[in-house]
């Protein structure tokens, strides 16, 4: 035994605790956090009239609806505010550029501030997203203006896109996601360190198209020859199924995390 071998043994057994542990908090628990947190909307208004308003019972519809969404972890959202913004420039967004002017004009501190506008323009993948938002961690970011501005078009404003980008704002990544963490297996045995990170949400292969709540046309992994069946029905995936959209369990779990690790900041 070299003089290095007990730190490479203590560094091993840290590294296996800290995955274990994971693991073991990850998914299981069936917390009740009991938090409400405060929202503010901030709506760019046309002043040319040309689009129907975004009223703000519209918005106060939307998050009830996400509400539910977010009920199986005692986690609701109550709207405080709602501002109409006449400033026709900045209806459309470019974003990282208009973005930062209106978080730096309007914004509420240590709440979500919702910012909705008629147009987003956003660098590829996505030219016009119908929103996005400041991707949530276990660590708490630094206070910029934009560190809680969640930006929405308004006119794909719903319950559904509202409580996808809070999902990216506690943490949540996409169901198909491959960049950040590799590809997910169909198999699932991976799915702790891949893809999105949670467990109870199948690999996705990146679809839009569903019949009958399944991927279609099928399509299998070319490594293990399995067919991915995608969540489809899931919020955070991006297939525009009949059916009622939700998070799962393991999903709620992991914004839980996030929200009492790296958005505990919040009122
Ligand atoms: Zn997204």
């Amino acid at each position: 035994m070299n003089k290095f071998t007990p730190l490479i043994l203590l560094l091993l057994f840290s590294t296996i605790t800290s995955t274990a542990q994971y693991n073991n908090e990850f998914g299981s628990t069936e917390e009740c956090y009991e938090k409400t947190f405060t929202v503010v909307a901030w709506v760019l208004t046309d002043t040319t009239n040309s689009i129907a308003p975004l009223t703000e019972n519209q918005v106060r519809l939307a998050i009830d609806n996400v509400n539910s969404k977010f009920s199986g972890i005692c986690v609701d959202f109550n709207l405080c505010e709602f501002n109409e913004l006449p400033n026709h420039r900045q209806d459309t967004i470019l974003k990282g550029t208009h973005d930062e002017e209106i978080a730096a004009l309007y914004r509420k501190k240590n709440v979500i501030n919702l910012y909705f506008a008629k147009e987003i323009i956003n660098e590829d993948p996505d030219p016009g997203p119908c929103g996005y938002a400041p991707m949530g961690s276990t660590n708490i970011p630094s206070d910029t203006n934009k560190r809680d501005a969640i930006f929405l078009k308004k006119s794909c404003f719903s319950d559904v896109v509202l409580a996808h980008e809070l999902g990216h704002y506690f943490g949540l990544y996409h169901t198909f996601e491959t960049d950040a963490n590799g590809i997910e297996s169909p198999t699932g045995d991976d799915c702790a360190t891949t893809g999105d990170l949670v467990c109870d949400t199948q690999a996705d292969p990146n679809g839009s198209n569903d019949v009958n709540c399944h991927l279609d046309p099928q399509d299998a992994d070319p490594v293990s020859g399995l067919y991915y069946e995608p969540p489809v029905c899931n919020i955070m995936s991006y297939y525009t199924p009949d059916c009622e959209q939700y998070f799962t369990r393991g999903q709620l779990d992991r914004m839980l995390m996030i929200m009492k690790t790296g958005r505990s900041y919040l009122w």
